[in-house]
């Protein structure tokens, strides 16, 4: 067990963190919480960035506090053990009563919670320094908020080798240091994604378990409501669930319900073998619930896997996962609406009876990334390997699986002068919800941009109306980390070269030529700006290293 670096002096402890950028100083009289601002690292902005910036990264110096907090009884438990060790008495109650129990009994006390949620702190405080300590220090840094954090302790807490262990948390502190944006579901996402790479082990263990726990159990929720909780495969789960939406889908528009309460309506109708109707009552209800009709809708229902040629047919040296390089048999794959899932778990979906595997070349893009025909229109190819690619919508924060997603052409596509406005190419294709999409469109003042960087990584970049910029990768460079390095093979189009255009948008309201004009005009002018104010400030970052982002 490694020590702790700070020492308890007389019962108060006196630190402060390593960094320059920030500090926490505990002593008898105050707390002193020093977090440098925003503006420190060159950001532009107006009062309004900087008051968006604060509200919004509240997690995040709630992270830096969290991490102090287990600093300050990790040594706690240090001390108690090496105290114990000195002692050198084992007996009964030292075992039941170890270092960690009692520690997390003062805790517990203290802090007036649990003792079994005292030991879970103490324990990720010992997750933060000695499993995983770099991703700790992402902590520290407001890089994580303190969810995050626990989400990560919890995705690698099956990692038993010591050496795999630290790759892993190396592995995972660079790729969620240099991703950019992030929320709940991309952190999520990325250590998933590096764990099932690395440790297939410390994931089937888990799928096994989930695969054991499938259940089905009710719980009193109040004297009205109960909840009813099926615990099965996570694809099936996400089919159950877009069965639902496929039986719902036929209510007509009079019906008063929320989009919730129709599909608890359906779930019990479907479960208990009754009817699920419509609730409008009207004369003139025009509802489709037949069975027909929703057997049709069933039908249609596919949960997209991208997933490796290699992982599905690995070469025999692969297979016996002999080392020299020949990676790719346990190259994870992707669910859309789930994340990523293990290779193991891949060939399992891809063995199911109901499963039909669609081959595509990423070769044929280096011919042609449009359908013929239609310059408008992306390949199945393209379209595939950019939903895959990005694995959500593609605006920071948004969830939103990549197939109920539009692509977008994120400079507008020209449909008068195809050439003049931005190509139908990976370089500035990305998928984005019906919100995202329709907020960019019509909303005024918001700006996005694509970019390709010399190591062919993708990114995305949004600007919100107070000009804020929020940059962050493709999820999954991972899975497809050729589509970043295709070389282009179109021309790009000159700023100057705008001409009037239709909207892209479906369901765009009609204006005047001139303002769509202008819009776009505009966005070009920004976007240029943007990139000319990235460079700038990547290289005041570079110059400041070991800034935290915040
Ligand atoms: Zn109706
Ligand atoms: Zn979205
Ligand atoms: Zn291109």
């Amino acid at each position: 067990m490694a020590t702790a670096t700070m020492d308890p002096r007389g019962g108060v402890w006196v630190g402060s963190a390593t960094t320059a950028a920030s500090s926490v100083e505990v002593t008898d009289e105050v707390i002193v919480i020093r977090i440098p601002r925003p503006e420190s690292v060159g950001v532009r902005g107006s009062e309004g960035a900087s008051l968006l910036r604060f509200a919004a990264h509240a997690g995040s110096f709630d992270g830096l506090v969290l991490w102090h907090r287990y600093r300050a009884v990790y040594g706690l438990l240090a001390a108690r053990i090496a105290a114990e060790d000195a002692a050198g008495s084992e007996g009964v109650f030292t075992r039941y009563f170890d270092a960690l129990c009692q520690v997390a009994a003062s805790y517990a006390t203290v802090a007036g919670v649990r003792q079994w949620a005292a030991e879970r702190f103490v324990e990720a405080a010992q997750a933060c320094f000695e499993r995983i300590p770099a991703v700790g220090r992402l902590l520290r840094d407001g890089l994580l908020t303190p969810a995050w954090f626990r989400r990560a302790v919890e995705q690698t807490a099956l990692v038993d080798d010591v050496e795999l262990l630290a790759f892993i948390d190396a592995e995972i502190a660079h790729r969620l240091s240099t991703m950019g944006g992030l929320s709940a579901r991309r952190v999520e996402d990325a250590v998933a994604a590096i764990v099932a790479e690395h440790d297939p082990d410390a994931v089937t263990v888990t799928r096994e378990q989930a695969k054991a726990a499938r259940n089905v159990v009710v719980n009193p929720l109040n004297e009205d409501a109960a909840e009813l909780i099926v615990t099965t495969a996570a694809e099936d789960a996400a089919l159950c669930k877009d069965a639902l939406d496929a039986v719902i889908a036929g209510v007509c528009v009079h019906d008063p319900r929320t989009r919730g309460q129709r599909r608890s309506d359906a779930a019990v109708a479907r479960i208990s073998g009754v009817r699920f109707g419509c609730r409008c009552d009207r004369e003139d209800c025009t509802a489709d619930l037949s069975d027909a009709a929703v057997a049709a809708r069933c039908a249609k229902i596919v949960l997209h896997v991208v997933v490796r040629q290699e992982t599905l047919d690995p070469t025999p040296a692969q297979a016996r996962g002999q080392a020299g390089g020949e990676a790719g048999a346990e190259m994870p794959a992707f669910v859309d609406g789930f994340g990523p899932i293990s290779a193991a778990h891949a060939r399992d979906l891809a063995a199911r009876r109901d499963a039909v595997c669609k081959p595509l070349d990423l070769g044929d893009l280096a011919v042609r990334m449009s359908q013929p025909g239609n310059p408008y229109r992306p390949t199945a190819v393209l379209d595939t390997a950019v939903r895959g690619l990005f694995g959500t919508c593609s605006w920071a924060g948004c969830d939103q699986r990549a197939w109920r997603c539009d692509l977008d052409h994120v400079a507008e596509f020209d449909h008068q002068d195809p050439a003049g406005g931005g190509p139908t190419c990976a370089c500035n294709l990305n998928p984005k919800c019906k919100f995202h999409h329709g907020l960019k469109t019509h909303a005024d003042g918001w700006l996005d941009d694509q970019v390709v960087d010399a190591n062919g990584v993708v990114w995305t970049e949004v600007t919100t109306p107070e000009g804020v910029t929020v940059r962050q990768q493709a999820a999954n460079p991972w899975l497809l980390p050729e589509l970043g390095l295709l070389p282009c093979r179109h021309d790009i189009p000159a700023v100057a070269a705008t001409r009037p255009v239709s909207g892209h948008a479906g369901g765009a309201p009609k204006r005047t030529l001139s303002r769509v004009e202008a819009k776009h005009r505009y966005r070009r002018k920004q976007r240029a700006a943007n990139r000319r104010h990235r460079e700038a400030l990547i290289a005041v970052r570079d110059a400041a290293d070991g800034q935290p982002p915040f």
